[in-house]
């Protein structure tokens, strides 16, 4: 299983290509765009077709090929085989056959978006693209919007601005949402926004619906984590109207904040206030 670029053709391991010039055949979605990248980076390989419709017939004659002891290098037109991608059924055939299956790992849309994201490290849901039908899209993402994970999709462009109202409307406006588009190439954009404004900013010029697109809304975990500094906003205006104790029960029992925490800001804020009076 050989990750291949998504985009700049240079994102590939030396252990990839190697990989590729000495598997016996490469099986590809397409085998022109992997043709392509052979080319750019001066390797030869057999190529054999794999693409979804002819999944299951492919993956019985890669398990023939690995029978007579050849070696065949599964590559997809983009990222990382069997993540929205074929390669599941072949790798289930391979494995269930007793051979053994390498991942040779590289780039991936999700996790490249995800990493210049700017969203808090945290758990992720990875949903691939979701039902392209609104209704059937809706449903997914109503039952996504209570869970505690920043979301990932994927979305094709015809269908990117109905996907983000969606969004806005199951998950709510108020959400970061990531807007990573043409990853690697040429074109790259990564927009962070509130998901309430994603879809006027996407109209806003049509380059910005062209390309491939990842979407990443933060999930409400992180969300309230954000929305922690709001227990000192509450703590610094009762500081300027109560005695500091008072100041952090109330600020407490405002917010639901830790004791603590709060105890031990509300004694900085009050020295940084003597200092300056001082
Ligand atoms: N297997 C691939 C991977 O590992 O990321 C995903 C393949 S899936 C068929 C293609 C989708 O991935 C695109 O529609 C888009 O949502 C996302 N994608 C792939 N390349 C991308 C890029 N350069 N920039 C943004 N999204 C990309």
């Amino acid at each position: 299983m050989v990750a291949t670029p998504i985009g700049n053709l240079e994102d590939i391991s030396p252990r990839a290509l190697e990989s590729l010039a000495r598997a016996d055949a490469i099986a590809a979605e397409d085998t022109r765009v992997t043709a392509r990248l052979l080319e750019h980076h001066r390797v030869q390989g057999k190529l054999i077709a794999v693409h979804e419709h002819n999944e299951r017939r492919a993956a019985d004659s890669i398990v023939e090929q690995l029978a007579q002891g050849k070696t065949v290098a599964l590559v997809t037109d983009a990222g990382t085989p069997a993540i929205s991608d074929p390669g599941a059924t072949v790798v289930a055939r391979a494995r269930a056959a007793g051979f053994k299956v390498v991942p040779v790992p590289g780039p991936n849309a999700a996790v490249t978006a995800l990493s210049a994201s700017g969203i808090a490290d945290g758990p992720f849901l990875f949903a691939g693209f979701l039902p392209a039908r609104p209704a059937a899209r809706r449903k997914a993402l109503d039952a996504l919007s209570a869970l505690p994970y920043t979301l990932v999709l994927y979305e094709a462009p015809h269908r990117v601005v109905e996907c983000v109202e969606d969004m806005s409307a199951a998950l709510g406006p108020e959400r970061t949402l990531v807007i990573a588009r043409e990853l690697t190439k040429l074109f790259e954009q990564i927009h962070r926004c509130r998901l309430g404004e994603a879809a006027d900013w996407l109209r806003a010029e049509a380059d910005r619906r062209r390309g491939e697109f990842v979407l990443i809304a933060e999930g409400p975990a992180a969300r309230n984590e954000s929305a922690k500094p709001d227990w000192e906003r509450v703590l610094t205006t009762l500081l300027g109207e109560l005695p500091l104790a008072h100041a952090v029960k109330l600020a407490c029992k405002l917010t639901g904040a830790k004791k603590n925490a709060v105890y031990a800001r509300a004694l900085q804020l009050a020295r940084a206030a003597n200092s300056r009076r001082s």
